[in-house]
């Protein structure tokens, strides 16, 4: 079932929706090697009117299913949207597409979760990968063997968008 909300509802009070949403639902499959989505979506959610736009917010969560890009060894992610918010225009080229006065919301989930996909899960941030050729082991013995901090934080603005 895709999540709908009723506007009638909506113009009557605040509308707080929680539970569980099929990854199924948001197509999420074969999106990315790397990366799946083989747990629902957890959503809690406030979906209210102002004036006439939509305003929804909340919190929505995910377990994902990642490789590391570099050493090839599989772990889990959590995909966590502790303060999602999503506005609706009454008007304009963003005003949603009604249908028998409902708003289906599970588009706008799909892009929100689609865009906090890891584009390069990495079981660690400092993760070395697979065991390379006898040279370059060689090479990092002579450094301190860590990578160096800066290139840390590039691999984890990398994760984050
Ligand atoms: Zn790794």
């Amino acid at each position: 079932m895709p999540l709908k909300v009723k506007i009638r509802h909506i113009e009557e009070k605040d509308l707080h929706l929680q539970g569980k949403l099929a990854a199924l639902e948001l197509e999420l499959d074969d999106q990315d090697e790397l990366a799946r989505a083989p747990q629902p979506l957890h959503y809690d959610l406030t979906v209210r009117l102002v004036g006439k736009d939509i305003l929804v917010a909340g919190h929505l969560e995910m377990a994902l299913d990642c490789e590391c890009a570099r050493c090839l060894k599989p772990f889990g992610y959590r995909l966590d949207l502790p303060d999602w918010l999503l506005h609706l225009p009454a008007e304009g080229p963003d005003k949603p597409v009604l249908q028998d006065d409902a708003l289906d919301l599970t588009p706008y989930l799909r892009e929100a979760i689609l865009l906090e996909f890891p584009q390069h899960p990495l079981c660690q941030s400092d993760c070395e990968g697979l065991p390379r050729r006898a040279e370059a082991s060689s090479q990092k013995t002579e450094g301190s063997g860590r990578t160096p901090k800066a290139s840390a934080w590039a691999e984890l603005n990398k994760l984050k968008f």
